[in-house]
C-alpha cells in the first residue's frame, strides 16, 4: 500500500514538473513584453486625420452559447471614403467554428453554436474591397478565416502587424502564426511609436499590448467624433473589463499564458478611456456590450 501511494505521489510530482517545464517559458517570455501606452491625446489624434474613415461595421462569423451568454465571433469593419475597408481579426471557416466550439464545450461549457458564414461568403462581391487586414492577435478563432479570405479574394491585400506579433509566439500563437505567414497577406510598413499608422488607412492605429499574448495588439479608429478601440481578448466580457475582473489561474496560468499584470494594467488603463462618451471599447466576443455600443453590422 505504501509503496502503491509512493509511486501515485511520484507521478503527480512528474506531472508538476512536466507542466512547470512546459509552462515557464511562455509565462517569462510574456511576462517581458510591456510596451510604452500612449496617451490620450495621441489616440484622439487619430479622430483628426485627414481623409480619416467614415464608419465602423462589425459582422459575425460565428457564435455559442456559454453558459447563457453569446461567445460571438466578430469581424470589424472600417470604411473609408474611397471605397476602402480595412478588416480586423477574420474569425474563422464553418470547419474551424466547428472544432473550436468543441473545444469551448470540453473546457468552458460552451453549449450550442451558431456559424453565420465566413468573411468571404459575407462580403460577396464587396471582398475586393478589403486592402487591409489586422489581428487583435494570433489565436485559432482570430486567425483561421484567413485561408479561406486568401482563397476568395486572392491578393492584394496588406497585413498590418506590430512587431511582437510577427516575432513572439508561444504554444496558443503558432498555429495562427503560421497561417497568417503562409496566407496571402503582405505586410505593410508602420510609422510612429506608441500609435503605430499605416499612411494606407488614414485613423486607423495599431497599439502593442502584450497581455493576453505576446503580439496582442489594440487597434484604435478615429472616426470624426467617435473613438472606437478593439481590444482583443484583453478581457472576454465587457463586464470584466469595466469590474476589474481577471480569468483566473486556470485560464491565465495554464490554458493561456497571460501577463495578468500587464492585462490589470489594461483593465484600468481601457476602462478610464471608455468612460468618455466619445470613445469606446469593443471587446472582440462579448456580443451582448457590442449591440449596446449601437455599432452598425456591415450592409446595414
Ligand atoms: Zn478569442
Amino acid at each position: 500500500m505504501r509503496l502503491f501511494v509512493q509511486i501515485i505521489l511520484g507521478i503527480f510530482v512528474l506531472v508538476l514538473l512536466g507542466l512547470a517545464i512546459f509552462l515557464v517559458p511562455p509565462h517569462l517570455q510574456t511576462q517581458g513584453i510591456e510596451p510604452d501606452l500612449p496617451n490620450e491625446q495621441a489616440l484622439r489624434d487619430l479622430m483628426t486625420a485627414q481623409d480619416g474613415p467614415i464608419a465602423v461595421h462589425y459582422l459575425l462569423t460565428a457564435s455559442q452559447d456559454v453558459r447563457g451568454r453569446q461567445l460571438a465571433h466578430t469581424t470589424f469593419l472600417v470604411e473609408w471614403a474611397n471605397g476602402n475597408l480595412f478588416a480586423i481579426d477574420v474569425g474563422m471557416d464553418e470547419a474551424g467554428a466547428a472544432d473550436f466550439a468543441e473545444l469551448m464545450a470540453g473546457i468552458s461549457g460552451g453549449g450550442e453554436a451558431q456559424f453565420f458564414g465566413t468573411l468571404g461568403e459575407q462580403l460577396g462581391s464587396e471582398l475586393e474591397r478589403v486592402k487591409g487586414i489586422g489581428f487583435t492577435h494570433l489565436h485559432i478563432d482570430h486567425t483561421q478565416g484567413t485561408t479561406s479570405f486568401c482563397d476568395a479574394r486572392g491578393t492584394g491585400t496588406d497585413l498590418l502587424q506590430t512587431n511582437d506579433q510577427r516575432d513572439a509566439h508561444n504554444f496558443n500563437t503558432v498555429e495562427g502564426a503560421e497561417i497568417v505567414e503562409k496566407s496571402c497577406l503582405s505586410r505593410g510598413t508602420l510609422d510612429g511609436r506608441e500609435v503605430l499608422t499605416n499612411d494606407a488607412f488614414p485613423g486607423l492605429g495599431l497599439i502593442a499590448l502584450g497581455g493576453h499574448t505576446p503580439g496582442s495588439t489594440l487597434f484604435a479608429v478615429g472616426l470624426k467624433g467617435h473613438l472606437w478601440l478593439f481590444s482583443g481578448d484583453t478581457t472576454n466580457t465587457k463586464a470584466d473589463l469595466v469590474n476589474n475582473k481577471g480569468k483566473g489561474f486556470l485560464y491565465s496560468g495554464i490554458f493561456v499564458p497571460e501577463n495578468t499584470g500587464r492585462t490589470e494594467d489594461l483593465r484600468l488603463w481601457l476602462t478610464g478611456l471608455d468612460t468618455h462618451d466619445d470613445i469606446d471599447v469593443v471587446v472582440s466576443h462579448d456580443l451582448e456590450a457590442l449591440l449596446a455600443t449601437g455599432m452598425p453590422s456591415f450592409g446595414q
